[in-house]
């Protein structure tokens, strides 16, 4: 078994901690205030290959894959997990577009997503409920050479910074039911973002709603198959969504276990500082802990991915073992700083707050234990 990254993966690492240190730390504090995304900052991590890591190179990616691209979020992240929300959500709009797009819609739009000039959101949700897709209400009307969409898409990631969208619409009221998946253009008309939502955490990163109002959507921005919507969104949703929550996971325990131990060396009562105290120690041990069989998890994930096997069981199990423990951990490095954790000055505080948001996000951790536990049962293990 190894365990050594490979060199380019290491480069990539050390690269983007010290882009995240230098161009996102400053501006953490600006959008803890205004919860805008800084869209210079995303153009410019697309022009340094960001935005394109795990995207073809024939349309300017790197190519890299899922570990590479989990290392980058996960440096990301331990600086600030809004903008690693706002990077792995526009990864899987780049995913969603290679994978269902014709020649047409890849051409068009692939160079723009890379580079961060477009971003592409993804719409399933609504307000019927995430976890039951069946449960989705916005149509798309076959009219021939295109369809006309209409529908409420709630809780979407970038809603208001993206200029396209992957929708996941019904095409057939059934039984059984169809979902279709397009790609829908502002630019086409009767599609907006409507309201904004006003989170606990993640304050970078917009998310609220995707409207549809008689959306002419030409036949040609079908990605994938018709009918095949669903399928198409999950595979994204798998491969790039839960694996970008395990990776934003991974990034908030780090930040929290460098927090916790710095206040623990400068923090002193008794005369000496807190490190030394035995509760102290057992909890940073217990978040280091954490951390590593997080990785485990995390990166045998991406790997699997990597050698183009199936993986939902293990990225299931990863995506809620990671986002719970993160709340541990970011809760347990609030406790070292005892009143300090609680206060606006430190930023563990922002850790916990955006920790909370990883539990829902691209599915509820009880639907990843019904995955997870569905496989587990049926003795699957690779
Ligand atoms: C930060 C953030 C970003 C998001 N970004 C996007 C995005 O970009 N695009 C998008 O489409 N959506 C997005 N979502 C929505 C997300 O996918 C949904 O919140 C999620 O699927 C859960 O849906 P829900 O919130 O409607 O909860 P519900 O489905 O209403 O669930 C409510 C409760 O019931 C439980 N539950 C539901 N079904 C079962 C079951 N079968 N067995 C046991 N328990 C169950 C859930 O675990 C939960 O505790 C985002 C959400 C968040 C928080």
């Amino acid at each position: 078994m190894e365990f050594a990254l490979r060199s380019d993966q290491e480069l990539l690492k050390k690269s983007v901690r010290e882009f995240a240190q230098t161009e996102i730390a400053p501006l953490v504090e600006e959008m803890e205030k205004t919860c805008q995304t800084p869209m210079n900052l995303i153009k410019k991590m697309g022009s340094l290959g960001f935005l394109g890591v795990a995207a073809p190179q024939e349309y300017g990616g790197t190519g890299m894959g899922s570990l590479a691209r989990m290392l980058m979020l996960e440096e990301i992240a331990r600086v600030s997990a809004a903008v690693a929300m706002v990077v792995q959500c526009a990864h899987f709009g780049i995913a969603a577009v290679f994978w269902g797009g014709g020649q047409t819609v890849r051409d068009k739009y692939l160079p723009s997503l890379i580079s961060g000039d477009t971003i592409c959101a993804l719409g399933v949700t609504e307000s019927s409920g995430g976890s039951d897709p069946a449960g989705i209400a916005t149509e798309a009307d076959d009219r021939g050479d295109c369809f006309i969409l209409n529908g409420r898409k709630t809780f979407i990631s970038n809603s208001h910074v993206s200029e396209i969208a992957m929708i996941v619409a019904k095409t057939k009221e059934g039984p059984p039911k169809e979902f279709t998946a397009f790609l829908v253009d502002r630019r086409f008309g009767g599609f907006r973002p409507g309201r904004l939502e006003n989170k606990i955490g993640f304050h970078g990163c917009t998310t609220g709603e995707l409207v549809l109002e008689n959306c002419r959507v030409p036949r040609e921005y079908m990605l994938g198959s018709e009918g095949k919507g669903l399928q198409l969104a999950l595979r994204g949703i798998t491969e790039y969504g839960r694996t970008g929550i395990a990776a934003l996971s991974l990034g908030l325990i780090r930040a929290s276990l460098d927090a916790a131990v710095k206040f623990a060396g400068e923090r002193v009562i008794y005369g000496k500082p807190i490190t030394g105290l035995q509760s102290v120690q057992f909890k940073i041990a217990e978040i280091y802990a954490d951390l590593e069989a997080c990785k485990l998890l995390a990166y045998k994930a991406a790997w699997l991915i990597d050698q183009g096997r199936r993986a939902d069981a293990e990225v299931a199990a990863a995506k809620f073992y990671c986002s719970e423990a993160a709340l541990r951990c970011t809760r347990k490095a609030m406790d070292i700083m005892g009143a300090y954790g609680c206060m606006k000055d430190f930023a563990v505080e922002r850790y916990c707050r955006d920790a909370q948001l990883l539990v829902p996000a691209d599915g509820t951790n009880d639907i990843m234990r019904i995955i997870a536990g569905k496989a587990a049962s049926a003795g699957r293990e690779q």
